[in-house]
């Protein structure tokens, strides 16, 4: 076996870090540039893209993020990647992105693409390893950075130091972030500050807002509690803290006076942190600060979301209740490219003109089916409109208008782009048969669902042999058989190979 003098990467990493940081990543960036490259000279739809980011794309980043604080620098290339292949870049083009970072990691409930932020999961992450730590501080890996970083305080107090690792310095990124989400659970009180401490989780914020009356400002939640009931001292309470306080304090649980303090995460039941608890907080003040609250109801998205149609489809529909779809209008004012004229009549193309007010369109809403639908455009907004539908017509036909729309788009830019045009009966015909064959294929798929029924190998009988044999076709050509032989309890008795070469 060859030694090699330096491992030179691990998972795509390289295994020592050197004074620069993105180096380190170049490999991790390199190859989701390369993946996204491959995927783009493939045609895929909208819905099959989502799917590749969210499952291969993102993930790339994962194990480099459980170790290290990876460099904004890289983080926001790798977004601004895979932003461009999902709007659908075409080889070099530079594409808009339609709609700012914070709305497309709002989750799909709430009118996003519920795509990764990877800075926040990077934190999530990082306060797993925190949180791992703090809960078993006793492990190798706690024991040996406690001797080098943290000999007299808790992991949670800890500071980067002089002259720290990147590992540890990176973990010390997290800290700040574990800490804001942390709360105390009450034990016996002896650990927690009344006043300062997040200990109340009725209470907003988690503290008491005030000093409690009559006591010193640096008390301990143990004075509240009556040492011989263990009960809390109800009559101290009503004292030092106003009605509603006192009502949330009651309703604390205590668990007597054996038992610690102990930090837990604030915001999951059970009180463990995990990494999609700790990304979800992360997200929440990510919004808040941004000011983003999401777009639209949740009733709405979730009906659009549900729809029995094609992915592909409900992803134009989300785009088209958005009003990101690329029309002259929305063009224009991106580009300062000219030309912002609907491809079927003189007007300036927006989204409400295209597929509602236009001539050609109208035509072709009034031989359809789903002429009532057309009605219910109410304002000046696809949103609305979507909305306004949804809440008039059955499932059926919203589904079918959301079809019709979708005909609509794909007639415009084979009008636009290659100067063909399709009769509108013709249009409303496909449309129409479309979604017909759809649904008869998923209701195929239903009925003849795939079972496999895995049965688990049982021992043969006693006195009896079992016999398993298996062949398999080698990359190289020739067939390779194997067969095992066992006997009573499952005891192997002969195993056998063989190679046979040629056709
Ligand atoms: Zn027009």
């Amino acid at each position: 076996m060859p030694i090699v003098a330096k491992h030179e990467k691990y998972l795509g990493l390289a295994t020592v870090a050197g004074r620069s940081k993105k180096e380190l990543f170049t490999g991790i960036v390199d190859r989701i540039r390369k993946k996204l490259k491959g995927w783009k000279e493939r045609v895929l739809s909208v819905a099959a893209r989502e799917v590749l980011i969210k499952s291969v794309a993102q993930a790339q980043l994962s194990y480099a993020m459980t170790v290290f604080k990876v460099p904004e620098g890289v983080l926001d290339e790798v977004h601004s990647m895979i932003m461009a292949f999902w709007w659908g870049q075409k080889g070099t083009e530079r594409r808009v992105s339609w709609l700012r970072r914070e709305e497309m990691v709002c989750s799909k409930m709430e009118g996003g693409m519920g795509f990764r932020d990877l800075k926040g999961f990077n934190m999530a992450l990082l306060a797993k390893q925190l949180w791992n730590l703090y809960q078993r501080p006793n492990s190798l890996i706690a024991t040996i950075l406690r001797a080098k970083y943290h000999k007299h305080v808790s992991i949670l107090d800890a500071r980067a130091g002089y002259n720290p690792s990147y590992m540890w310095r990176s973990l010390m990124s997290a800290l700040d972030f574990l800490n804001s989400g942390l709360r105390w659970r009450i034990g016996n009180g002896d650990s927690v500050c009344i006043w300062g401490d997040k200990w109340v989780p009725s209470s907003p914020e988690l503290f008491v807002p005030s000093a409690p009356r009559g006591l010193p400002v640096d008390s301990r939640v143990s004075a509240l509690i009556d040492p011989i009931t263990e009960q809390w001292d109800l009559s101290l309470l009503e004292n030092c803290f106003p009605n509603e306080l006192v009502r949330n304090i009651l309703k604390i649980p205590l668990r007597g006076i054996q038992e610690p303090d102990r930090l837990i995460w604030s915001t999951s039941k059970n009180g463990s942190y995990s990494v999609l608890e700790g990304y979800r907080f992360w997200l929440k003040k990510f919004k808040e600060e941004n000011g983003v609250n999401g777009f639209g109801e949740e009733v709405v998205w979730k009906k659009m979301w549900n729809m029995n149609i094609a992915p592909k489809i409900k992803q134009f529909i989300w785009r088209f209740a958005r009003e990101v779809l690329p029309t002259g209008d929305h063009i224009s004012e991106k580009s300062q490219r000219h030309g912002d004229k609907c491809p079927f009549c003189d007007l300036r193309e927006t989204q409400i003109h295209l597929f509602g007010d236009c001539q050609w369109t109208s035509r072709i809403w009034r031989t359809s089916e789903v002429a009532d639908c057309f009605n219910y455009q109410p304002v000046q907004d696809c949103y609305g409109w979507f909305k306004q539908v949804m809440e008039k017509v059955d499932e059926e036909t919203l589904e079918s208008w959301s079809v019709m729309l979708w005909y609509l788009w794909k007639e415009r830019n084979a009008q636009l782009f290659n100067g063909q045009k399709l009769a509108e009966e013709e249009i409303v015909i496909r449309a129409k048969y479309y979604l017909q064959d759809y649904k008869a294929n998923q209701a195929k798929r239903r009925e003849e669902p795939e079972v496999r029924v895995e049965k688990a190998w049982q021992p043969p009988l006693l006195g009896e042999y079992k016999i398993n044999t298996d062949a398999g076709f080698g990359q190289a050509g020739g067939v390779t058989l194997g067969v095992v032989i066992r006997g009573e309890q499952g005891k192997f008795t002969l195993a056998a190979a063989k190679r046979l070469e040629g056709d």
